[in-house]
């Protein structure tokens, strides 16, 4: 009795990005006929931490905040995957990026597994100190799940290079020695990789160039919108600018910035470096929109490509069935809700989904983890070419799977994925 009365985390309704995250598992198991319920244990995380971070402000007041870790599918490799820090961060969300982490390293075939963390927090109301008290004993409650040979994190949403040193330390201070290897995304002093800062948004405007060349559609000359102007949204926008597209929007929490003429992303850069809060108060463009409900006028504008490169859930229908675009490139993770998923696909739109989109960035923490394990470092340029290379591989074959089955983009990225993982799977058995 008193265990059925106990509430659960797993008995309340599933966020929809959970939701949506097995809809697409299950969607892709099905398509390959997985046999003897294979795909529930594909579903399952094989471990869900959650854990209390007390700690104390720098005014001396105790305070609490509540943290995760999965593991979502480890048969391939270590888990792998971000730690992020968002008020809006819950066990449902975790799970699903980490589902998502596990197609990632699935659909560009590296040795990986797939996971996330998370503390549901706003990091920008605490202090340097504060934020460094939170990440070390969030990390000391994770110590035995992670590892080089087991969990491997790096930065996600509001964390960075950092908050990667604390891991880092915190980590290695538990066991004694120093273990680089133990996350990804780290400072280049402590044996981070070049070229990792850029390497989701490079990735994220390679997907786009790939895809578009399939459509007819060159980069160079291509109107280009973007949402978010983070590590993703801003290197996307520089580096699809140096190849020759006109960057017409770009928008973030602050609002929406326009020029049909293409904005100066230098000057946009450079203003932000100078203490501008948004991309709002640069000057650049014209402000067509205010606040982060006027940001999301930066998906309609007249262009060839969406990016959206901040949060989940960003487009839903109505903004779907108001882009402009042709072509839409899932720079963040889950940025389109499923209905506005099936908008897009009905109206002929095609979509680069996250799972291979934004994989640049884990594609360059692998770079990173291979470099460390070899005691080597690449220079900026050979690692940029391995991720561009590896995007380019991925593509192939999800660009000829999409066309042999006929599949969009987003189903064929899944069950590329979810075969990868069933393969393995059956290969390793089952123990005991
Ligand atoms: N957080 C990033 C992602 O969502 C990178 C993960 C990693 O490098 O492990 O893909």
């Amino acid at each position: 009795m008193r265990q059925n009365s106990r509430v659960s985390s797993q008995h309340l309704p599933k966020d929809l990005a959970l939701e949506s995250a097995e809809f697409r598992v299950r969607q892709a198991g099905e398509w390959l006929g997985l046999e003897d319920g294979l795909i529930e244990t594909i579903i399952a995380p094989r471990r869900v931490l959650e854990v209390s971070i007390p700690f104390r402000h720098d005014d001396g007041r105790r305070d609490h905040l509540v943290g995760w870790r999965v593991h979502h599918n480890t048969t391939r490799g270590p888990a792998k995957g971000g730690i992020r820090y968002h008020p809006g961060v819950t066990r449902d969300e975790v799970v699903a990026l980490a589902i998502g982490m596990s197609l990632k390293t699935a659909i560009m075939n590296l040795p990986l597994g797939g996971a996330k963390g998370g503390i549901a927090f706003d990091p920008k109301t605490l202090t340097p100190r504060e934020l460094e008290k939170v990440t070390r004993r969030y990390v000391s409650e994770l110590i035995p799940f992670l590892g080089p040979d087991k969990d491997v994190p790096a930065p996600d949403v509001g964390t960075n290079a950092q908050v990667m040193a604390w891991v880092l330390d915190q980590y290695s201070a538990s066991v004694g020695h120093i273990v680089p290897g133990v996350v990804t995304g780290k400072p280049i002093e402590l044996g981070g990789s070049l070229g990792r800062e850029s390497a989701t948004g490079r990735g994220a405007v390679e997907a786009a160039a790939l895809a578009g060349q399939q459509m007819g559609l060159a980069l160079a000359g291509s109107r280009i919108a973007i949402q978010g102007y983070g590590q993703v949204g801003a290197w996307a926008a520089r580096l699809a600018h140096a190849r020759g597209a006109k960057i017409v929007a770009v928008a973030d929490v602050g609002g929406a910035i326009h020029n049909a003429g293409g904005l100066d992303i230098a000057m946009i850069d450079r203003k932000m470096r100078e203490g501008a809060k948004s991309v709002v108060e640069t000057g650049a463009g014209e402000i067509v929109g205010v606040g982060s409900a006027g940001a999301a006028n930066v998906f309609t504008v007249e262009c060839e490509i969406v990016m959206p490169c901040a949060l989940g859930d960003a487009v839903d229908e109505t903004i779907a069935s108001n882009i402009k675009a042709k072509l839409v490139v899932e720079g963040a993770n889950g940025p389109l809700t499923p209905k506005a998923d099936e908008v897009l696909t009905e109206r002929g739109i095609i979509v680069v989904p996250d799972v291979y989109a934004n994989a640049g960035g884990v594609t360059c923490s692998y770079l990173e983890q291979c470099q460390n394990f070899a005691h080597l470092s690449w220079d900026e340029d050979e690692v940029n070419e391995k991720v561009i290379s590896l995007m380019q591989s991925a593509f192939k074959r999800l660009h000829s799977f999409s066309v042999e089955q006929k599949l969009p983009y987003r189903l064929a990225a899944s069950v590329l994925g979810i075969k990868t993982i069933a393969d393995s799977h059956r290969m390793r058995g089952l123990h005991p």
